[in-house]
């Protein structure tokens, strides 16, 4: 049996949402957009987002909306996946790390204040495997230090923690579509703000540091734009708005069957020795993203290997980030400077997650990952 590490759940619906965008006259950024952005803020809770062409450039645009560059640092945590720190590198600060806590691999708050110096510009979370960060703790912090706070909720749409959704106490919350995420347009993302002034900048220098956005140029008579500042090009297309409009339909019967699975792997597994997964956090709704398990790091690699030989599709979220050759070259990070993300992303393995894993599969799944481990 051969066991996809991700199949999407893309339906006719989709498509036909797809074609229908394709059949208007703007298939660029347009009303479609703005559908779904009205979407996406109200489903989260919030004022204002602003759909883009990837969770990258949310991140990047989020950390330039708040004036965020060169000499500032910004705090984020070693394990998450690459994208994290490289749009802080991209926006010109420096990314300080700090390690995260054993049992759910999110950064520890507890570890942020060592962390702050004079240059600190912002904290930026990441609530990993679908997990959220204990957000009204870091508001605390952040509040404290007079910081801006950006959530990488990548892996959290649908997740929420004391009632707390992505975007609610923070500056801005960055969503990524792409390909294997829990909503998808192959590629996309979003920015969720409270604030409409930074959401408007954000939107802004999402195209060019225009000052009327295409669809509004597109929409009534033309009208002379202007530049004040250069921005980038990272605009969400009216084609890709349709297919997420289309999924936020059933983002939560989705979950839902996220949910049974990963209960199916943790009833698996509980009983086996040598593993652990990621523990839950009292209060708060898991997204349910990704499935990791924790082995023997010795063994990690073998486990990969032996399961890919039975047609289980495996990954690995995340090596730590501070152990990437640019990372340790850039800012001389040890082998062991965050040790327990470095623990973490040794030891870690994902298994297929998505609402169209047949029953039969996850038993394959299951009887592989025992087989491969006896
Ligand atoms: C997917 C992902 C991103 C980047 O999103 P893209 O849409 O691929 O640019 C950022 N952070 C995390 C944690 C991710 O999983």
């Amino acid at each position: 049996m051969k066991v996809e590490f991700y199949r999407h759940s893309l339906t006719e619906e989709d498509i036909h949402a797809a074609a229908e965008a394709m059949r208007g006259v703007f298939i660029s950024t347009g009303k479609l957009v703005g559908e779904f952005e009205r979407r996406l803020a109200s489903y989260t809770g919030n004022a204002h987002a602003v759909g883009l062409m990837s969770g990258s450039h949310a991140l990047f645009l989020a950390l330039k909306a708040h004036g965020i560059g060169a000499g500032d640092e910004v705090i984020t945590t070693p394990m998450t996946f690459v994208a994290t720190a490289n749009a802080v590198v991209h926006a010109g600060a420096t990314p300080v790390f700090v390690d995260v806590e054993a049992d759910t691999g999110n950064m520890d708050a507890a570890r942020i204040e060592a962390a702050v110096t004079p240059r600190t510009k912002a904290i930026l979370v990441v609530h990993l495997y679908g997990l959220m960060c204990d957000m009204k703790a870091i508001r605390g912090i952040a509040s404290r230090h007079n910081l801006i706070v950006i959530e990488d909720a990548a892996h959290c749409l649908e997740g929420s923690r004391d009632g707390v959704r992505p975007g609610n106490l923070s500056d801005a919350a960055c969503f990524s579509f792409y390909a294997t995420k829990n909503i998808t347009s192959g590629e996309g993302g979003a920015l969720v703000m409270r604030d409409a002034a930074k959401a408007a900048a954000a939107a802004r220098m999402a195209l060019h540091g225009m000052d009327r956005s295409a669809a509004k140029r597109f929409e009534g008579k033309f009208v002379h734009w202007d530049v004040e500042e250069p921005g980038f090009k990272a605009n969400m297309t009216n084609i890709h708005a349709a297919m997420l409009t289309s999924q936020m339909a059933r983002v939560d019967s989705m979950l839902s069957r996220r949910e049974e699975i990963c209960r199916r792997y943790a009833e698996a597994f509980s009983a086996v020795k040598g593993l652990a997964f990621p523990r839950g956090r009292e209060g708060a709704v898991h997204a349910r993203h990704l499935f990791t398990l924790w082995g023997d790091p010795e063994r990690r690699d073998a486990v990969i290997q032996g399961l890919q030989d039975r047609g289980v599709g495996v990954t690995v979220n995340y090596r730590a980030v501070h152990r990437l050759a640019y990372y340790r070259r850039q800012y001389g990070y040890s082998h062991d400077a965050f040790p327990v993300a470095g623990r973490i992303g040794d030891s870690t393995l994902s298994l297929p997650l998505y609402p169209g894993l047949r029953d039969e599969e996850i038993a394959h799944v299951v009887a592989s990952v025992k087989e491969v481990l006896a």
